[in-house]
């Protein structure tokens, strides 16, 4: 298989290529080359553990890997998340459930992806011997989760951009307590798009990306989409195969790569019948579903923060497909927008998505709602899923972190303070973190003076 740059104007590239450098060298996003059809595999899958899942399915993808290789990144990307409890589905209600995606070492689902790409960069390193820089830009949960999935693998330094003050005080610690000197988290005074806007555009500095041996990090790489896919996998599996069909998929949405890669999933032959993308008040793509307008606001801080995002970078990935796979078009589109900060379709019919929106007074009525009507403690990303939710309708909830990483909000909403022991062992760590500006000049010449080595 090969994979092909959503705006049409790199080579394709074999798969370990594409994870190597996350960003297509023309700016866009990789896609495979073709989508395989998982219909023939589904009964023979539905009996496999997640580990093995997981590797059925990489499989399909990554054939350019030897084998024992691929599987041994793969088994012990699994190994730190909590005893049989990888990705657990809990019915709810009669109609109700929900995918917990919380269970690994950072407490939210972007470890599933995180600990397989730093497994996939060690495996790298030790075929080419070639040490390497990543960087990555967070508004919270992807910095500590790929801080994690990367610690401890020789030859990686990791730079990580989060904007300062805009991620919950734990989010922060996740990061800056790791006590790991191949690891720098860059706090910048700004809003995460500027962080994303800085790392886009060293990516696309080709000298300095190879001089540097950069890697991206954050969740444009494809390996992030992929590894989400599993999980979705996994539920489709658990759910009753009466409902399976008919059931909507409601995925709390910041840079819309969890919910694209259920979408995507179902392309691959897994029907699930319909996707809600879930956003805080940080709305463009709930209005894009609804008005058919992209338009760009300034991004407003919320009680959910790993979803405070207005130009989701995994949207081009579905824009591909809603141009019919025509990269010109999808070209034209991101121009224009770059340009203006807007795009009108005059059609913009996104088949299989709907949209709701919660803002901040909601997400503290939503945490009650669900402890309520099913006795549920939601953090403030999953509980914006609980929006519009029909219980008398088939829903599969997605979870996106554990309550325990935003005690705050969870306290005055229901007056319960949640805790986790992952991280009450970060209060006794010495923190650090390194303020840079959010240029590409400031940001570029720290990490040419830290580089990684082996
Ligand atoms: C990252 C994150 C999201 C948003 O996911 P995307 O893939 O960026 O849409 C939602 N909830 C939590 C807890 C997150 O960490």
């Amino acid at each position: 298989m090969h994979y092909i740059s959503t705006r049409g104007e790199a080579a394709a590239s074999r798969f370990s290529d594409a994870v190597a450098v996350g960003l297509a060298p023309d700016g866009g996003l990789f896609l495979p080359d073709r989508l395989p059809d998982l219909s023939p595999h589904l009964e023979a899958w539905s009996h496999l553990g997640y580990p093995e899942l997981c590797l059925a399915f990489f499989s399909e993808f990554a054939d350019d890997m030897e084998s024992n290789v691929l599987e041994s990144c793969i088994q012990s990307a699994y190994s730190d998340f909590a005893e049989g409890e990888i990705a657990p589905v809990r019915q709810l209600g009669d109609h109700t459930w929900v995918l917990e995606l919380f269970h690994g070492p950072t407490l939210a689902f972007k470890d599933f992806a995180l600990q397989v790409l730093g497994n996939l960069y060690g495996a790298q390193i030790q075929r080419t011997g070639e040490p390497i820089n990543v960087l990555g830009a967070t508004s919270g949960d992807t910095g500590a989760a790929a801080i994690q999935g990367l610690a401890g693998t020789p030859g990686v330094n990791t730079f990580i951009l989060y904007p300062l003050g805009r991620v919950s005080p734990l989010q922060e610690r996740q990061m800056i307590c790791t006590e790991d000197p191949h690891v720098f988290p860059l706090g910048i005074e700004g809003s995460f798009d500027d962080a994303q806007a800085a790392l886009k555009s060293l990516f696309s500095d080709q000298g300095f990306r190879i001089r540097n041996r950069l890697s991206a990090v954050n969740s444009i790489n494809l390996v992030r989409i992929l590894a989400q896919c599993v999980y979705y996998l996994w539920a489709w599996f658990r759910l009753p195969p009466a409902i399976r069909d008919t059931i909507e998929v409601v995925v709390p949405t910041g840079n819309f790569g969890n919910i694209f890669a259920g979408w995507i999933l179902r392309k691959m032959g897994v029907p699930f019948s319909r996707f809600r993308l879930a956003t805080n008040q940080n709305d463009i793509l709930y209005r894009l579903m609804n008005q058919g307008e992209y338009v760009q606001e300034p991004v407003r801080p919320s009680l959910a923060p790993s979803m405070d995002i207005q130009v989701a970078s995994n949207f081009e990935r579905f824009l591909y497909y809603f141009c019919q796979e025509d990269p010109a078009r999808v070209r034209q589109i991101i121009e224009t927008f770059r340009q203006s900060g807007a795009y009108h379709f005059d059609h913009f019919v996104a088949e299989g998505f709907s949209a709701s929106r919660a803002i901040d007074e909601e997400i503290v009525r939503l945490i009650q709602q669900a402890k309520a009507s099913f006795d549920y403690v939601a953090d403030p990303h999953t509980a914006c899923g609980f929006k519009d939710l029909d219980p008398d309708r088939p829903s599969l909830l997605v979870a996106t972190a554990h309550p325990a990483k935003f005690p705050d909000t969870i306290e005055r909403a229901i007056g319960l303070h949640p805790a986790h022991p992952r991280l009450e062992v970060l209060k006794q760590k010495q923190a650090r973190y390194y303020p840079v500006d959010p240029t590409p000049e400031a940001i570029g010449s720290f990490i040419e003076s830290h580089p990684a080595g082996l």
